[in-house]
């Protein structure tokens, strides 16, 4: 069982390929939907009046458990607005409203609290570090956070890190927190925080992880259609730690760490291919399964005699 608590929101997205208004959105729920595919998960995070059952029923559909939701009465959902330019690697924010965000103190439910892993999804760092403390008996917890929280609320973001298994950031992010301009130094000094396992997120490029046995780079599946990157990144943990938490990892050692990479980056893959979770949620495990044999043929080379 895999729990997570982040950003359950509407999103307004535009980018160079159309707009959409108040989308089903938020780092909880990119992460839980492609999390699905490989193992339970549960969502923690509060939500509006405004959050009705046609939300609810996206995640049942992917048998997501929900009673850690909580509705707030007269309260209005977490609200992002954002554009792309055609750079799609840098998301611009236009307007974040944390309304629920703002009062919430995180109760976990007995199911919620006794999960294995667990994935503290972008959001104030004390709330993660609130959820982390109730998950005392999880064997894997991660963290992801952004650009935001490293300027206003650092110390406890620190602090939150420091409480981890795995850190994962966008590479410019993992910068700003270390102050550190080279990938490789600033990983390891994530690394001396206190997480084992990092893992940097370089958009459209792929990610890299950081690990004790060295360093592995996954590239990001090339398509020639990308319509809105908004959740890739949470797609591609959601990928990797429902991978680790599923049935078919067991010690999660370097070979394990190295096939959840690929299965990350085949969930952010399908994510951009259309706006929001439209893509992920007629998604189907033979589609995922068919582009990890692509990604094995895409970075498979021999070596000259
Ligand atoms: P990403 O995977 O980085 O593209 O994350 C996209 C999601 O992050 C969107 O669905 C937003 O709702 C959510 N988001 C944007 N800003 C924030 C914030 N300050 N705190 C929490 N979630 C956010």
């Amino acid at each position: 069982m895999l729990t997570v608590v982040g950003s359950i929101a509407f999103d307004s997205v535009r980018t160079p390929f159309g707009e959409r208004e108040r989308m089903l959105g938020g780092s909880a729920i990119h992460f839980a939907l492609a999390a699905s595919f490989f193992t339970d998960v549960g969502v923690v995070g509060p939500v509006g009046d405004d959050f009705g059952d046609a939300e609810l029923d996206v995640l049942r559909e992917r048998g997501i458990a929900t009673g850690d939701i909580e509705r707030v009465e007269g309260g209005k959902t977490f609200f992002w607005r954002g554009h792309y330019e055609h750079d799609m690697n840098v998301a611009h924010t236009d307007d974040t409203q944390l309304n629920v965000f703002g009062e919430f103190v995180p109760k976990l439910s007995e199911a919620s609290r006794s999960a294995d892993a667990v994935f503290l999804g972008n959001i104030q760092p004390e709330l993660q570090r609130g959820v982390r403390a109730q998950c005392d008996g999880a064997r894997l917890v991660a963290l992801d956070s952004m650009n935001l929280w490293i300027e206003t609320a650092k110390d406890s973001l620190l602090g939150a890190i420091g409480e981890v298994d795995c850190l994962l950031l966008n590479d410019a992010e993992l910068r700003m927190l270390t102050a550190e301009p080279n990938l490789a130094r600033a990983a390891r000094a994530a690394m001396e925080i206190g997480p084992g396992i990092v893992v940097a997120k370089r958009g459209e490029y792929g990610a890299v992880l950081f690990s004790p046995e060295g360093f592995f780079a996954i590239p990001g599946y090339l398509l020639e259609e990308v319509r809105d990157p908004t959740g890739a990144g949470d797609s591609f943990a959601g990928g990797f730690l429902g991978y680790l938490d599923g049935a078919e990892a067991h010690d999660g050692g370097e070979r394990e760490l190295r096939r959840a990479m690929a299965y990350g980056s085949v969930l952010a893959s399908f994510n951009v291919e259309d706006f929001g979770t439209e893509r992920v949620q007629r998604l189907t495990r033979g589609e995922i399964d068919e582009r990890l044999a692509a990604f094995k043929r895409l970075t498979h080379f021999e070596e000259g005699d």
